[in-house]
């Protein structure tokens, strides 16, 4: 092996968002995944959805808006008649 130009080669401990974690090797001390073998619905057999960027979340609260509005709109409407 040629000397100093190769990566130092590291115990690397690798975190998900799921909460878990394990110990590998890699060039880089410290590792955060997003999804894992623990998580992933391929091995959990359960959908899930992967909301990084919390899309689903805010859809849901703008859709939530807009049913409220519907039935104070419903509710008026029946008032009137
Ligand atoms: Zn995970």
């Amino acid at each position: 092996m040629k000397r100093d130009i190769h990566p130092k080669y590291m115990p690397a401990r690798v975190t998900c968002a799921c909460g878990n974690s394990f110990v590998t090797r890699a060039t880089k001390p410290e590792i955060r995944v997003d999804i894992c073998s623990n998580c992933h619905p391929f091995y959990t057999g359960r959908q899930k959805l992967v909301d990084t960027e919390r899309r689903v979340e805010r859809f849901q609260q703008r859709y939530a808006r807009y049913r409220e509005r519907e039935k104070e709109l419903q509710e008026k409407s029946s008032q009137a008649s």
